[in-house]
């Protein structure tokens, strides 16, 4: 039987907005996160989230293999948006030690890099909370193409999608609208941006995402499939 705050989140899922107003303020309230990566268009959810909840904590996973312009932006659009809670999550250094002393894990084993880097600290990130919403969007990728916008997980806890519909000219719309700070390599060729070493420029009118680990044949870091 669905419960209850799965009730209350499902029925407010009619619209982006509504959904994070009953995720931050009331269903979840002190009991959800952000995952924000601090990519080219995470501007767009952390500005709706800025509008309810500044102090709610937004997560970003620090890999230690970021682009200087990423953690440049992080500052840029939190500052920008005032918001108050952002938390860098990090592999445990004696894990790092353990399982990739030289740091080159990520050019033989992407897998092994994104277990180590970001699925096991954002699954100990999490485990305080209820709930956690991300920005992913259903056309980013096959695998998320039939994505809910509040997927139930297990012990009654929820992963929440507000921007499930949205498509590539409503985020450019709203960034533009709402004058939000670009990150910058956004606008040299990378739509999609994560790690330096596993992220390439694409050309226009490619997949967006087809820069994320080129060649590799993975599509997602895992964070989004180990729930
Ligand atoms: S995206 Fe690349 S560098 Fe980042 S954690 Fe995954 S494999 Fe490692």
């Amino acid at each position: 039987m669905p419960s209850s705050v799965f009730n209350a989140l499902h029925q407010a899922s009619h619209s982006t907005e509504s959904l994070l107003q009953e995720a931050l303020l009331g269903a979840l309230k002190n009991k959800v996160a952000i995952i924000s990566s601090f990519g080219a268009d995470s501007a767009v959810l952390l500005s709706l989230v800025s509008q309810i909840d500044r102090d709610v904590p937004v997560l970003f996973l620090q890999t230690g293999k970021h682009f200087e312009e990423t953690l440049d932006y992080r500052h840029t659009l939190a500052d920008h948006l005032g918001l108050r809670n952002v938390q860098d999550i990090t592999p445990a250094p004696s894990e790092i030690q353990a399982r990739d002393p030289e740091g080159q894990l990520c050019y033989f084993d992407v897998d092994a890099c994104c277990a180590l880097r970001k699925v096991e600290p954002l699954d100990k990130a999490l485990i305080p909370y209820q709930g956690w919403i991300t920005g992913r969007k259903r056309n980013q990728a096959s695998t998320r193409a039939s994505m809910p916008m509040v997927e139930p997980q297990p012990n009654n806890r929820f992963r929440i999608n507000p921007l499930a519909q949205w498509n590539h000219d409503m985020l450019e719309s709203y960034i533009e609208h709402h004058h939000l700070p670009r990150h910058p390599l956004s606008t040299m060729g990378y739509p999609s941006i994560g790690c330096a070493p596993c992220t390439t420029a694409v050309a226009e009118g490619e997949d967006p995402r087809s820069g994320r680990w080129a060649g590799k044949g993975k599509v997602e870091c895992g964070i989004h499939l180990a729930h």
